[in-house]
């Protein structure tokens, strides 16, 4: 292996490309979870789609395994090295290349960050609909690879709905460049939609052109309280039929608030009142005091009902951060608290209460285990965190491992739901994929990976076991 990156090294140079000092590949190893780590042989930074090309065409000569890494946000694995392999950072390409406000798109460079860019979009009073938790950090290239979703996914979709065009480079340096800005373009197989959820097994994605959308002229959010779990579709129903420009509505149950807590002494109680269930409310609404009157009206509605207790509606932009800090905030709190099994699954929005009944008493076989469940109403994805007590040993954690997941994936699989929602398979769940993708698709799967990729050299091992 050291010839071999040697060789890497004498082909392809440019200023800065290589990382010297093993020293600082720590932020290059690890991943946000701090569950996956492994050490790089080699950390390569490029600027631009030729220097992509030339280190994958290199490393194909001399079968190097390439990890691509964008933000390093991901949570199931795949962003950092197994076995010594050589990640290629896309962190330096981080150019905004072009708004057309006419069409409506934008391109960009795989590496610019989801805040970097929705910050430039501001000033033209645009912006790219898909936001998430890791906005500060994470790359339009990992967000691709990775299909994200997050916070808006029930008004906007997820980044698969958004994008209009691509630019990848294969395994052996071919650039595959289709940067299309129409809206209307149905000219044979659509590749980009290879790339999109492909984590980094087909290529690396260089470039995209995404459909951005204006900036709505006002947002109401509310914190809503709930008293029981059976109300969530009841609310669901309801938020569609009289919120018109419903954007996100999520969930977060009380133990994550008490945590939040827990780990922030500032944090306040919400209400005047511990409830065991909330809801964070988001509606695109026009603007003025007649808005927000008319929002208020609607969860004054939702209290008639009795499908909600109590809610508070943001008055001031430190209000609304405030309010959605209840919902984005535990996965932060949560990392600081211990180790974690996270699983990201979708179930029909109509089982979420029977599935949070299910884990809650899965978990509570497992002493020492605490459980903290917060998710995506809207489109019934749900965030199962199980978390390492204090008592608890990180070898009796990571041994109950194999237990909760084929409890919980078989829960999911028997609701017809999905193994993994927003986060992708990684390493985590390719042990899992079965229960979400017939036989026949996985063939398919491995068809694509092995006509794009002849030598595995593309982040092996990740959504399927690496061929010997
Ligand atoms: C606090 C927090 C909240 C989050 N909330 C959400 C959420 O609501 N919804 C959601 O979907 N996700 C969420 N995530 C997960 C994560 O942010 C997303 O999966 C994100 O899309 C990953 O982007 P990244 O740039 O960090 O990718 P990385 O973590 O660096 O990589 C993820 C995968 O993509 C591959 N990859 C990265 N860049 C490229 C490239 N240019 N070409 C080819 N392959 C590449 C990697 O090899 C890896 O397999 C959250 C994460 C955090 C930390």
């Amino acid at each position: 292996m050291q010839s071999a990156l040697q060789s890497l090294r004498q082909e392809v140079s440019a200023p800065g490309l290589y990382l010297d000092d093993p020293a600082d590949f720590a932020g290059f190893a690890t991943d946000w979870t701090r569950k996956f780590s492994g050490q790089p042989s080699l950390v390569a930074r490029p600027r631009s789609t030729e220097e992509v090309a030339a280190l994958l065409a290199a490393c194909q000569r001399h079968r190097i395994p390439v990890v691509p890494q964008g933000g390093n946000t991901g949570m199931v694995g795949g962003s950092v090295p197994r076995g010594g392999e050589v990640v290629i950072s896309l962190s330096r390409m981080n150019r905004i290349e072009a708004l057309d406000k006419v069409a409506g798109t934008v391109q960009v460079q795989a590496g610019v960050v989801l805040q970097q860019l929705n910050d430039a979009l501001a000033a033209d009073h645009l912006f790219f609909p898909v936001d998430l938790g890791g906005r500060g950090s994470c790359q339009i290239g990992g967000m691709i690879a990775t299909n994200a979703g997050g916070l808006r996914v029930l008004r906007y979709g997820h980044v698969r709905d958004s994008l209009r065009g691509i630019e990848a480079v294969l395994a052996d340096g071919t650039v595959v460049s289709n940067l299309n800005k129409l809206k209307k373009n149905n000219t044979g197989l659509d590749l980009k939609h290879l790339f999109v959820g492909s984590e980094g097994i087909l290529g690396i994605i260089t470039r995209a052109v995404f459909e951005i959308v204006p900036k709505p002229p006002s947002v109401e959010t509310a914190l809503l309280a709930l008293t029981d779990r059976k109300q969530l579709p009841d609310l669901l129903q309801a938020a569609r039929a009289a919120f018109r420009g419903l954007s996100s509505l999520e969930f977060v149950v009380r133990p994550a608030v008490d945590l939040l807590r827990e780990v922030d002494p500032a944090v306040r109680e919400p209400f005047d009142k511990v409830y065991p269930l909330y809801a964070v409310i988001e509606e695109e609404t026009g603007t003025g005091p007649v808005a927000r009157e008319e929002f208020a009206e609607r969860l004054e509605a939702l209290t008639q009902n009795g499908i909600i207790a109590d809610a508070i509606v943001a008055e001031s932009e430190a209000q609304t951060r405030e309010l959605w800090g209840y919902r984005e905030r535990p996965p932060e709190a949560i990392t600081k608290t211990g180790l974690t099994h996270k699983f990201d699954v979708t179930v029909p929005q109509g089982e979420i209460p029977k599935f949070l009944d299910d884990v809650e008493r899965l978990a509570s076989r497992f002493p020492g285990f605490r459980i903290f469940l917060y998710g995506h109403l809207g489109d019934g994805n749900v965030h199962v965190n199980v978390v390492q007590g204090k008592m608890l040993a990180r070898e009796a954690f990571y041994a109950a491992e194999k237990e909760l997941s084929d409890e919980i994936y078989g829960q999911v699989s028997a609701l017809a739901g999905s193994i993994s929602a927003e986060h992708g398979i990684g390493i985590m769940k390719r042990d899992y994929l079965g229960h979400s993708r017939s036989a026949a698709e996985i063939a398919m799967m491995r068809r694509i990976k092995n006509a794009l990729d002849p030598l595995g050299i593309m982040n092996p091992g990740v959504i399927f076991a690496a061929q010997k």
